[in-house]
């Protein structure tokens, strides 16, 4: 088998393509020979080399060490040189080189090939040796410190006792005859640490660092970051030796790393930093101040150290050529690494380069109307998640922070306040203008109000689709859920978490993007949705072929929702309209009725005010589809649970407030999700939904009569689990929608569907697709059904699930889809057998998850349906979805 691979000097066998094969650095190295570019020639040992050296007890096959020799061969031929001859030395770098980049993780040797002969003939060759002697000094610690673990400190020591010794404070005031005394230091401490010499022999250094660097693929800081970022083991690195090209030579020379434009602006203009008479670990180990490479760059960075633009005009001008000429091969932004030997340039590496959001946007943007990627390769280089970064505040990135607790990054969007443990009081303060965050165990329907004040929510239980959770994405708070090591205690109104206490009225900042919780207020950066966005919002809405509607069911989400380009409402939960405080009375009211009659009456005052909700969102979406689900919760989040609450429903109802409190144990369920809700309700009580449906219609006619644009809405049956039930019920809806017609004269069109929140209903698709005229995935309560998960109690486990690789992701954030992906694409299927063309949709939060979204597209759904903040995340993901 063929194990090396040679680039550069003439002779290049790899390209950008064979990354699988050479990793990134060497399939990339080889690009740039192919393209001409003054890459100094080296050559790569493939990944699967490192594949059979795990497989094969960390052993190299036979034929490599002929393969390897050939290579060294011609790198002497290319240079002129000879490894290992003490009067004309080749010297090369071995360096690590996976597939995906692992910045840092993985091991590196440079100017191997010296020993005492070699670096005596180098000295005779360059100068007054000091140069000769500083690589031999550099090549002895990193050597030792990767190949032998020797640690950094012993040479570090005895460093700086030569220094203080002479009196020197910097690392260029050593002489050559300096550095000779300071090695012959260094490799007795090898000596004493090892016991057997630094090896002399450039054959041994050789296979030393190149087991060292495949070694390196299973160290602890590799193997975690893998873990991290999802890159699978299997993949191993490869190795690149190359010719060592010098920065460090003298005042002609330099190191540096540039991207090809700004990395956190995205703006088109060359940035980056150098160091001159320097190796590369210089640059990045911060002992000497780097210098801007452009004279643009020193002045926007008040830097006072000249830019390579003036100090090394010509060289600065090539590698300007060559920034262009890689931008417009890779089609992308490059991250580059450079050295100049003498006034000569030599790149190192060249990668698509790591950007900021906004970068990212205004990169691929430019690109596309610079006409080198088209619209559709623009709007997939754009993560849909990172848009998140772009909707709500963030965090100055270069403010001091100090985390205290962590938390699920339930919400984006970063916020600080007053600490506040109870709904009303963050009403009363934000009244008075002030910040505040809503701490509290968790959230229930009853702190809405004091959620919409806040500026942020913090719970300690809960999920991703915890109350607080879904409520603060819809409302666009930032929220952190689940910082379960937080102890509130509502008596003392005081949290504390690792001996930190925090008091009511305390400061302290959350970023609901990364789940972070900090002390005192953190400086934000407010979002500028720029041209840049709507620019690619729109070529994103011209591939995608699913609509994007949004759950809403307040006119300021619904007017939010619109802003983000939404089209139509997919769910508009009604329940959340019955907490305001002028309803909450009348809704218990009616709950706690022991007859159709008391009911009714109850009812009869919720009527004007449901009425008056639907005609305020129809006359907003102005013609677009609004799909209205009605009453779906277990009752009992409607009892009052409070002495007090319990007497004033008894005096607005006449009642015994023991009675009250007897019918309000009456109503308590043991397992309310799977309890008395949804469609059950409706067939208890039917006159619930009669009233709803009938405030329905009203409010279509009269906004389409008002408005003259037509009104058709959606009235959605949740968790029905037959068709019988939907039969009884759409008998409810079609009976209200008569009447409304006969009242007022108008006749107009709506249409009924169902959630499919149940296996069952999955399963019998078929025939409840008989009497629905449209379905939609209600995924949060068929995840939890599905998987018989509670989505309230799971976020305290699931961790561990997630750790012990059980679940690779939430299900109740990215859709399950080999599992109630299935029963999605199932029901599809049987609903369109019965039902062609009926209208498919997704409102759970996966409506917002953009793979969830591809796997929507892949089953053909009409729309899916999400949370205000999400429609662009979600009109992007579609679009991509679609290509
Ligand atoms: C669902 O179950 O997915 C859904 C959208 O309804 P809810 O979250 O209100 O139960
Ligand atoms: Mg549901």
């Amino acid at each position: 088998s063929k194990w090396v691979y040679s680039f550069g000097g003439g002779a290049t066998e790899g390209r950008a393509e064979m990354k699988n094969l050479l990793g990134g650095k060497g399939a990339n190295l080889a690009e740039m020979a192919n393209l001409g570019l003054p890459v100094p020639p080296g050559f790569t040992i493939t990944t699967e080399l490192c594949t059979y050296f795990y497989a094969n007890g960390r052993a190299y096959p036979p034929e490599l060490k002929t393969q390897v020799a050939d290579a060294i061969a011609r790198l002497e031929n290319a240079m002129d040189a000879k490894f290992g001859d003490p009067a004309n030395p080749l010297l090369v770098s071995v360096r690590s080189g996976a597939r995906a980049s692992m910045p840092g993780m993985m091991d590196t040797v440079l100017n191997l090939g010296l020993n005492d002969a070699t670096a005596r003939g180098l000295a005779l060759r360059s100068g007054d040796g000091r140069f000769a002697y500083d690589s031999y000094r550099r090549f002895i610690q990193m050597y030792s410190n990767v190949v032998l673990d020797v640690e950094h400190h012993h040479f570090e020591d005895i460093l700086d006792g030569h220094k203080r010794d002479k009196n020197y404070s910097l690392d260029t005031d050593l002489s050559a005859a300096d550095w000779q005394a300071v090695i012959e230091d260094y490799k007795k401490a090898v000596e004493r640490e090892l016991g057997t010499p630094f090896p002399q022999d450039v054959q041994e250094q050789l296979w030393g660092a190149v087991g060292a660097v495949f070694g390196s693929w299973m160290n602890a800081r590799a193997i975690t970051y893998r873990r991290l970022h999802d890159i699978p083991a299997s993949w191993g690195t490869a190795v690149n030796v190359q010719c060592m090209v010098f920065g460090n030579m003298g005042e002609d020379c330099a190191t540096g790393v540039a991207f090809t434009r700004n990395p956190s602006t995205g703006e088109n203009a060359f940035y980056g930093e150098y160091l001159v008479n320097a190796q590369g670990e210089d640059v990045v180990a911060g002992i000497r101040t780097p210098q801007h490479l452009t004279i643009a760059g020193k002045i926007a960075n008040k830097s006072d150290l000249p830019s390579m633009e003036e100090v090394m005009p010509d060289v600065f001008n090539q590698l300007n050529e060559v920034r262009l000429k890689l931008e417009l091969h890779y089609r992308d932004m490059q991250d580059i690494e450079f050295t100049v030997q003498q006034n000569t340039l030599f790149m190192l590496q060249t990668r698509n380069g790591k950007r900021t959001a906004p970068a990212a946007l205004k990169i691929a943007v430019d690109l596309a109307n610079e006409g080198v990627i088209d619209k559709n390769e623009a709007v997939k280089r754009i993560d849909p998640a990172s848009l998140d970064q772009l909707l709500h505040p963030t965090l100055d990135p270069k403010a001091d922070r100090k985390v205290i607790a962590k938390g699920l990054p339930a919400s984006p969007g970063a916020a600080s306040g007053k600490v506040v443990f109870n709904a009303d009081e963050a009403e009363q303060m934000a009244a008075v203008g002030d910040s505040v965050i809503l701490c509290r165990i968790e959230t229930s329907p009853e702190d809405i109000h004091g959620m919409h004040a806040a500026r942020g929510i913090l719970t300690s239980r809960g999920g991703m689709t915890s109350h607080a959770a879904v409520v603060a994405r819809g409302m666009g708070r930032a929220c952190v859920s689940g910082a379960g090591e937080l102890r509130i205690d509502y008596k003392t109104k005081q949290m504390s978490v690792r001996g930190v206490t925090i008091k009511d009225g305390d400061i302290i900042t959350i970023d609901g993007s990364t789940g972070e919780v900090m002390l005192g207020e953190v400086p934000t950066i407010q979002p500028e949705l720029s041209g840049d966005f709507a620019t690619l919002m729109g070529w994103a809405d011209s591939i995608r072929r699913m609509k994007i509607r949004t759950n809403a069911e307040t006119p300021l989400d619904a007017r939010t929702a619109r802003k983000f380009g939404a089209e139509g409402i997919g769910l508009c939960r009604t329940e959340h309209m019955f907490f305001d405080p002028a309803r909450i009375l009348a809704v218990r009211e009616m709950i706690l009725a022991e007859s159709e009659e008391g009911r009714r009456t109850a009812l009869a005052k919720l009527e004007p005010f449901q009425k008056q909700d639907f005609v305020d969102l129809f006359t907003i979406m102005a013609g677009l589809p609004v799909t209205i689900r009605l009453l779906d919760p277990p009752l009992h989040e409607f009892l009052p649970n409070t002495d007090e609450d319990m007497a004033e429903v008894a005096k607005a109802t006449g009642t015994d407030p023991l009675r009250v409190r007897h019918r309000v144990t009456q109503l308590h369920e043991a397992n309310p999700m799977l309890g008395h809700r949804g469609c059950r309700l409706g067939i208890s009580y039917p006159e619930i939904y009669e009233m709803q449906a009938r405030a329905i219609f009203a409010a279509a006619a009269e906004v389409s009569k008002a408005s003259g644009s037509t009104v058709i809405p959606e009235v959605m049956i949740p968790l029905v689990m037959t068709k019988k039930e939907l039969d009884i019920l759409k008998a409810v809806v079609d009976r209200a929608a008569q009447e409304v017609m006969a009242s007022t004269g108008q006749s107009f069109e709506y249409l009924v569907g169902t959630m499919i929140e149940l296996p069952r209903a999955a399963l019998r698709a078929g025939d409840i697709a008989e009497a629905a005229e449209f379905f939609s995935f209600g995924t949060n309560d068929l995840t939890q059904t599905t998987f018989g998960l509670s989505r309230d109690d799971a976020g305290n486990f699931l961790p561990d699930y997630q750790r012990q690789g059980i679940f690779e992701h939430d299900p109740f954030q990215t859709l399950d889809t080999v599992g109630v992906g299935e029963l999605i694409a199932l029901a599809a299927e049987r609903g369109r057998a019965t039902r062609p063309g009926i209208k498919l949709g997704i409102c759970g939060e996966h409506g917002g998850d953009p793979a969830s979204i591809t796997f929507c597209e892949s089953v053909g759904l009409d729309y899916v349906s999400c949370s205000p903040y999400r429609v662009p995340i979600a009109r992007l993901a579609a679009a991509q979805a679609a290509l």
